[in-house]
């Protein structure tokens, strides 16, 4: 059995059961990539069994804090079927179901979706890596599927001295799927879209979007970063409900063609031909300024950006972009018009995202109402020991 011993005085977080060792707090030890290692305290104390990783500087990340614990198959597959058991317990509406999220669900570095009967996976710790096969067999026993295609390709590897991965490593068969989300059908491709194929954290936003949108009847929506359509889907489900889908206007924006594709896909698969729909292969940025030159106006609007600030280092410049991103916005909202806005940064925490939303409106020289807040869906949970799961938080503003 291999030690990893700390600093004095490192050892707070892990007592409050926060799993990451940063390289800073170590003062010697260490293991193979991946190896489980008793960490302890500067007096020898047990803190932790945790996954060594050699080149991160999450140095290592804790698998369990108690003593007893074997950190063996057994206990993997009892972490994944809990956590699979625990998605039970949450109003999700779709069977695009994100199963494991990481360290929320004890299993830190592991990320795995279920689209219909396939299952989509990114291994981005050397824990997960090592036991990849384990998990693999794990995930399949607990679902009952027999599906599992790997997406280990994502930038966390790289800092992990992992080499991206990707293919069937369960089963094999269409990496085309469609899942029902809400009253919608949408259709995803886990070999080649983002992340594992979709952006499942949005789904109660979208839902929200949709009864907003049957509610005030948009006639002009703009839905901007808006992926494979998503956010359009629902305001064009809402406005159908409510029998006023008829001569709405959309126009979504996103840089990747083949998620406009899909975008526009999407619309034809889910029967809305009333519609007068758009879709602009263009930067956000660029078309937000030349809407505001040409005077345009919107009922609602979507403003849903990737990650600029993945952690806090990045926060400053991160904030400048939302804030210009958002100051656009809102000279393009009609009175009574929506502001959708998000931001999925770890960096930017609920408080400075509210921060610069209210300053990007008083330099527009626009008021509005903060109706809500908005937040990852419940099978992204947050969890009490690891702050660092809620990354996405939104606003809904009511133009006044
Ligand atoms: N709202 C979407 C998810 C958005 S993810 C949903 O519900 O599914 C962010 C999207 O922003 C990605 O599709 C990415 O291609 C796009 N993107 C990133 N930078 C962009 C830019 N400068 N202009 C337009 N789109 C951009």
């Amino acid at each position: 059995m291999k030690n990893l011993r700390l600093r004095s005085g490192k050892e707070r977080s892990l007592l409050r059961r926060h799993p990451w060792i940063f390289e800073s707090a170590i003062a010697k030890g260490g293991g193979d990539a991946g190896e489980t290692v008793r960490v302890e305290s500067a007096e020898g104390e047990f803190l932790a069994w945790a996954a060594f990783s050699p080149h991160s500087k999450i140095r290592a990340r804790a698998w369990s804090f108690d003593e007893k614990q074997r950190i063996d198959a057994a206990f993997l597959a009892a972490r994944v079927k809990s956590a699979v058991e625990a998605r039970g317990l949450f109003d999700l509406q779709s069977d695009g179901v994100r199963l494991i999220h990481g360290e929320a669900d004890g299993l830190p570095g592991l990320i795995v979706d279920r689209y219909g009967d396939t299952l989509a996976a990114q291994f981005l710790s050397a824990g997960a890596e090592r036991w990849k096969a384990v998990l693999a067999d794990a995930l399949l026993a607990a679902t009952g599927l027999g599906k599992l295609y790997e997406r280990s390709d994502a930038s966390g590897r790289e800092r992990e001295g992992l080499k991206p991965v990707t293919g069937w490593l369960r089963g094999n068969g269409p990496t085309e799927i469609t899942i029902r989300e809400h009253d919608w059908r949408l259709t995803l491709d886990v070999a080649t879209g983002h992340k594992t194929g979709f952006y499942l954290d949005q789904r109660d936003s979208r839902h929200r979007f949709a009864e907003l949108a049957a509610h005030r009847r948009f006639r002009r929506v703009l839905n901007c970063f808006c992926y494979t359509g998503g956010f359009t889907v629902a305001a064009l489900a809402g406005l159908k409900a409510a029998g006023a889908v008829d001569g709405a206007e959309m126009i979504s924006i996103d840089s990747s063609l083949p998620a406009l594709e899909r975008a526009r896909a999407h619309v034809a698969l889910n029967g809305f031909e009333g519609a007068r729909t758009e879709f602009l292969d263009a930067d956000v940025n660029a078309t937000l300024r030349r809407f505001v030159e040409e005077g345009r106006t919107f009922d609602a609007i979507v403003l849903d950006p990737p990650k600029f600030a993945p952690t806090v280092a990045h926060a400053e410049r991160a904030a400048r972009a939302y804030k210009d991103l958002n100051r656009q916005a809102f000279k393009l909202l009609s009175p009574g018009g929506h502001l959708l806005t998000f931001s999925c940064s770890g960096g930017i925490g609920a408080d400075l995202f509210h921060k610069i939303v209210a300053s990007a409106g008083i330099d527009a020289g626009v008021d509005g109402y903060i109706t809500e807040r908005l937040g990852a869906s419940p099978d992204h949970p947050m969890t009490i020991e690891f702050p660092e799961g809620e990354y996405l938080k939104g606003l809904v503003v009511v133009r006044k």
